[in-house]
């Protein structure tokens, strides 16, 4: 119970990735708003928690709306008590070559994962900023990936977002820092979702990269969140933490 009643957001909560991460904060004992476009996914999520004897409630936004990222900040803090955890993780893609996409493919990827990611964790620290010295600080973490770090085909506008979100994560927290928000990011390797189809050889392509020969789980990247937003991680302010089985650190294999 190292997040003991610390309310936490988690957008993107609904499924996959951010499942997991809203299920792991609720088991280390923070109440989460489980925040998502998809709201029956928010819902199903939500539910499975308190189920399971954690705190949660789901709540529809969609990240790429300012007032939304407001709404999701206040109905977390009015359920819950004080914003103290903010996961910005919500995430979309697409695989288009670039010579055929449409710009209205690229801007609404980079507006969902930069613009998004930006949005939430404005709105969650004007809330963690609030107060005198003692009453404010918190935590928010972005979620990136190892594309934000490596370029490769169909990676246009997924690999743009990824990479904005690392400088971004820097950033903010150089100039949260002093106000107690410690801010870092978790770059996750390929993971295994419900909606992963990734065929034969893209899989061996990324697995030969991967010194730990399997795909992540939500609940692999989860962990390295919960170790972010905990007090164990005081002294850690703009990293990135790669959960990706060493994918980052292989470069030519020679065999
Ligand atoms: P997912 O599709 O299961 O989860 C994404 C969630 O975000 C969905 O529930 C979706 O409804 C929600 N969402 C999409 N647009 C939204 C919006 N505008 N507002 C609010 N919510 C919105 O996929 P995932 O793999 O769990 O992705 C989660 C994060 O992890 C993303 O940022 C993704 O880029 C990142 N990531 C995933 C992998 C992987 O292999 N699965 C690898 C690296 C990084």
């Amino acid at each position: 119970m190292k997040l003991l009643g610390r309310t936490a957001l988690v957008t993107g909560g609904g499924s996959g990735i951010g499942a997991g991460i809203a299920e792991r904060l609720a088991s280390d004992g923070a109440p989460v708003l489980v925040a998502d476009i998809n709201l029956e996914g928010a819902e199903r999520i939500a539910a499975g928690i308190r189920a399971a004897g954690g705190q949660a409630q789901a709540f529809r936004t969609d990240v790429t709306q300012e007032a939304d990222a407001a709404a999701a900040v206040a109905e977390a803090e009015s359920r819950f008590g004080r914003l103290r955890i903010a996961v910005c993780n919500a995430g979309i893609t697409d695989r288009s070559p670039v010579l055929e996409m449409p710009f209205a493919a690229f801007e609404r990827v980079v507006r969902t994962n930069l613009f998004g990611c930006f949005l939430t964790a404005q709105a969650a620290a004007r809330a963690m900023a609030q107060g005198d010295e003692a009453q404010r600080g918190g935590r928010i973490v972005t979620i990136s990936s190892v594309s934000g770090q490596f370029g490769g085909t169909g990676r246009a506008a997924y690999g743009a977002s990824k990479g904005g979100i690392e400088m971004l994560t820097k950033v903010l927290a150089v100039e949260l820092a002093p106000l107690g928000i410690l801010v870092n990011g978790v770059a996750p390797g390929p993971t295994q979702i419900a909606r992963t189809a990734h065929g034969p050889r893209q899989r061996d392509a990324f697995l030969n990269r991967m010194a730990v020969k399997r795909y992540g789980t939500p609940a692999d990247i989860a962990a390295a969140v919960a170790f972010l937003c905990g007090d164990d991680c005081g002294f850690i302010a703009g990293h990135m933490l790669n959960a990706d089985g060493g994918f980052a650190a292989a470069g030519v294999l020679y065999d």
